[in-house]
């Protein structure tokens, strides 16, 4: 048995509280043992997030491949046809975490990857711990803001974006949510995570982020043309437009109505809250919510931008009705969320209908049926092979 092979997560980490639960993860916080053995106080860099990626049973993991740190493991080969959906996120995220390793690391707005263990339960990787909170939940945590912080925020996305997208990377998932803070201090810097459904260049995959909200979704992405690093672009175009105005830009009563303003790139600056925004910040989003992906700014356009840089960006606090329309946005996200995340993991919740009505439509796309249908198909062989407890709570 190889040196890799021997090594055990549980040797080298103390793995404590749950910080969160994704559709195929578990992330709990974890304490270097080789610290606590030293009582070294730094607890900063000692303390990590732990995401565990869950594989289901019924294949065996082919040849052995380089892990970034030289080390060997044993991890699944690309292999649509033979790999379920869940094998295919848990490879994909690996992949991506490898390439942020070799190409992007360190960056200060792209979560680092320190290692990766492999076990029966399947791969956790060891995080940078971001206890700095959501993006969104900060920000409402203020009464008001301006839109130069708003600015700090969009310039650190594009930073990290533009590390990303030069080392081929596309996130394809890019939400407010996969955007946490370092720390709970006013500096913090924000980090860009969650890889699950990135892609890299040489390494196309069939996954689309289609399930759940679609309200960051780009038309390219919608009409499963290609994805590309603008379609990133687009994402943080629709992030920016929630943070001046608290609210979504493409909103409808049907999941199917929203998807036509997307597609149609149907957005407006009416509302009132938008009449004391600047023009610079309006011509930004324009340009990022443009349908056409080569009219959209690259990251590195965006960090040269005036806007971005903070010169045109206004210091004067925004209405507060920005924050209070925020605050029901998010609260209504994550009431969602939290109730998709429930079904998921119910036993009881196999139910098409019940998810289907908690998705808040009768109108899904065949699409999102598709992945539902893969998601349920998840769910049961967790009931049937479920062997990590912290998943079945
Ligand atoms: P999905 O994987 O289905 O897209 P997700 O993005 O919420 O869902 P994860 O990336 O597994 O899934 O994260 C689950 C939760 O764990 C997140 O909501 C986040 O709050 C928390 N989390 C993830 N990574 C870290 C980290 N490095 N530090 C602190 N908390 C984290």
């Amino acid at each position: 048995m190889s040196r890799i092979e021997r090594r055990k997560l549980s040797d080298d980490y103390e793995v404590v509280d749950v910080l969160g639960r994704g559709g195929f993860s578990i992330v709990r916080k974890g304490i270097r043992k080789s610290s606590i053995r030293e009582k070294n106080q730094n607890q900063n860099q000692n303390q990590v997030a732990i995401k565990t990626l869950r594989r289901l049973g019924g294949y065996t993991p082919p040849g052995p491949l380089q892990t970034y740190h030289g080390h060997k493991k044993r991890l699944p080969s690309w292999n649509q046809n033979q790999i379920s959906i869940s094998d295919a996120l848990l490879t994909n995220e690996i992949v991506v975490m490898r390439r942020i390793v070799e190409k992007v690391s360190p960056h200060t707005n792209v979560i680092n990857l320190y290692d990766v263990y492999e076990d029966v339960d399947g791969v956790h990787l060891v995080l940078e711990l971001c206890s700095g909170g959501e993006l969104f939940d900060r920000i409402i945590a203020q009464e008001r803001y301006s839109e130069f912080e708003a600015s700090v925020v969009v310039q650190q996305i594009a930073s990290g974006l533009a590390a990303l997208h030069k080392a081929n990377i596309v996130h394809r998932d890019l939400k407010p949510e996969n955007c946490l803070f370092l720390d709970s201090s006013a500096r913090s810097p924000l980090k860009i995570m969650d890889f699950g459904l990135s892609s890299v260049e040489d390494h196309t995959d069939p996954i689309i982020a289609l399930f759940g909200s679609i309200d960051y979704v780009s038309p390219e992405a919608l009409s499963r043309r290609e994805v590309s690093a603008a379609s990133d672009m687009w994402s943080l175009g629709v992030i920016l437009y929630i943070l001046l105005s608290g609210c979504p830009p493409f909103t409808a009563s049907t999941n199917r109505e929203k998807q036509q303003r997307i597609l149609a790139g149907d957005f407006n600056f009416e509302d009132p809250t938008w009449k004391t925004i600047s023009f610079s910040a309006k011509d930004l989003i324009s340009r990022l919510l443009s349908v056409e992906t080569y009219k959209r700014p690259t990251a590195s356009d965006l960090l040269k931008h005036p806007w971005v840089i903070g010169d045109s960006a206004k210091e004067e606090l925004m209405d507060s009705e920005v924050v209070t329309k925020l605050q029901r946005f998010n609260a209504r996200r994550k009431l969602r969320a939290a109730a998709i995340a429930s079904v998921l993991s119910s036993k009881v919740a196999l139910r098409t209908k019940r998810l289907k009505s908690l998705l808040g439509s009768n109108d899904l796309t065949t699409e999102e049926i598709e992945n539902l249908r893969l998601h349920f198909k998840r769910i049961c062989a967790n009931g049937e092979n479920a062997t990590l407890s912290e998943f079945e709570e």
